[in-house]
């Protein structure tokens, strides 16, 4: 914006500053007609409101010699408010676009729900439901049952509930089965995820005492044997889902635990963290244990993400015996987590796809854009390259690469996944980091925001989540636009 300044001799090239009393009462700006149209379309309350707002920051403006004629012509005006209002009604909740190689993401929403489960989700949502109505009886009904019978044809589980995520799982299986006493963990277990999800604080919050037993790297059945006391309600494992302990290691497997936790008649239950319903090595991707396998192996309970391998919303899945999921879904604390019918539905659709393992790969999302092969990504990167490279030049120069990605979320973390993409990197050495971050910066300020990542003074975008390249290519112009 022009503004006036002392320097200015000509007074035909600026206009003088306008007073604060020349600025129109907010009744004159309603009544323009470009206004006018913005009041039927939105009402009166929140045009009104941007619109004295607007003229709030003018008069600011005005006292401070900070204001021309030009800035409140009535068509600047019109167009100001227009802003405001379409600023103020934007979502701050936007799609993006994942090009971090991270595929399952937790800061840019984990998994993508399939296509099935998005139709049930809107169709369960707009309509009353059976959520909790039994059908047959014509009596009331528990929501458990909606995924119930699934889970437990998935997994073998006698019984099954569901709560809101599986930090929610774990803390309250905790309670349930272990409130007030001891729950004895291997000291290489004890993980922290991402967003404070401490085991030793879950521990805590559920009100039941952290045993630990072995060390960092080494656990024997005889260190839970010596730990269990007539205090001991819970034998705990947990998948240590975002890192590995390796080298000289020894931890006690679910097969050898749970005759130890059922000879003093206590429970064995496993966190399970990711958890797969399917083996993923069928696909060439690294191995996640699945739950059914613990169970199989003795637990008592294995709790697990809906939201991560599984490819379904955020949920928490607790299988497991009838006697330990009966008090799990007694505890009054499962009220308190109950999961939602939004993500029910979509869950429910989602185990279903587990129903026809053959069409996995086409159906849910997540495991189709982990298995895309990396030929495909590597031609969509060379299909690409010419129009991004125009796009960028002449500050940046952009290659085809083949780069490591991985599934994320904490599952296999020292697992890579071949993948490709482009690599930009900035023509000019000096200043090169500045030169990325303002790349960076622009690829986010796009409609839909572009995510990619730094390292080895490149901006790197694997293309392995880009299964719909015109989503990039329309956006170029405006990437052109912005680096200009
Ligand atoms: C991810 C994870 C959790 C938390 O699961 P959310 O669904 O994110 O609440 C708990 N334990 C382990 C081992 C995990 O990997």
């Amino acid at each position: 914006m022009e503004r006036p300044t002392e320097s200015v001799v000509d007074g035909s090239q600026a206009s003088p500053p306008v007073h604060p009393k020349e600025l129109p009462a907010v009744d004159r700006l309603l009544r323009l007609p470009a206004v006018a149209v913005l009041l039927a379309e939105h009402g009166h309350t929140r045009v009104a409101t941007e619109a004295r707002a607007l003229l709030e920051g003018l008069r600011t403006q005005a006292l401070a010699g900070a204001l021309t004629l030009a800035d409140i012509e009535t068509d600047a005006l019109a167009a100001a408010v227009a802003r405001r209002v379409g600023q103020r009604l934007a979502p701050r909740m936007r799609t993006v676009i994942n090009l971090t190689g991270t595929v399952i993401h937790t800061n840019l929403g984990r998994s993508l729900l399939a296509d099935s489960a998005l139709q049930h989700l809107l169709a369960m949502m707009a309509s009353p439901n059976n959520l909790e109505f039994d059908l047959a009886s014509g009596g009331r009904g528990d929501r458990d049952t909606v995924v119930e019978e699934l889970l437990c044809t998935l997994t073998g589980a006698e019984a099954a509930t569901v709560v809101n995520n599986n930090a929610a799982a774990v803390l309250l299986s905790i309670a349930a089965l272990a409130r007030g006493k001891e729950v004895i963990v291997s000291r290489g277990e004890l993980v922290e995820i991402g967003g404070a999800f401490r085991m030793p604080d879950v521990m805590a919050s559920a009100g039941a005492t952290l045993v630990e037993v072995g060390t960092t790297n080494r656990t024997h059945p005889a260190d839970y044997e010596r730990a269990i006391t007539e205090r001991t309600a819970l034998l705990m494992k947990v998948h240590t889902s975002n890192y590995a302990v390796q080298g000289f290691t020894a931890a006690v497997d679910e097969v050898d635990l749970a005759p130890i936790a059922h000879a003093k008649g206590l429970p064995l239950v496993t966190d399970l963290g990711s958890g797969s319903l399917v083996d993923l090595a069928a696909w060439g991707l690294p191995r996640e244990p699945l739950p059914q396998e613990k169970l199989a192996a003795g637990c008592d309970v294995v709790t697990f993400s809906g939201d991560k391998l599984l490819g379904g919303p955020q949920a928490g899945l607790l299988v497991g015996s009838q006697a330990a999921i009966g008090r799990i879904r007694k505890f009054p604390m499962k009220r308190a987590l109950r999961m939602s019918k939004l993500p029910l539905a979509a869950l429910e659709a989602t185990l279903m796809l587990y129903l026809r393992p053959e069409r996995l790969t086409q159906n849910l999302p997540t495991l189709r854009l982990l298995t895309r092969p990396v030929e495909a990504i590597r031609a969509l990167a060379l299909a690409l390259l010419p129009a991004v490279r125009s796009a960028v030049a002449p500050r940046f120069e952009v290659t085809a690469l083949d780069m490591l990605g991985q599934i994320g979320s904490g599952s296999l973390p020292v697992e890579r996944l071949p993948s490709a993409g482009l690599a930009i990197a900035p023509v000019q050495k000096k200043g090169a980091g500045r030169s990325l971050d303002a790349l960076a910066t622009a690829l986010r300020s796009l409609p839909q925001p572009v995510i990619g990542r730094i390292a080895d003074d490149r901006l790197l975008l694997d293309l392995r989540c880009l299964e719909d390249a015109s989503l990039l290519l329309n956006q170029l112009p405006a990437l052109q636009e912005r680096l200009a």
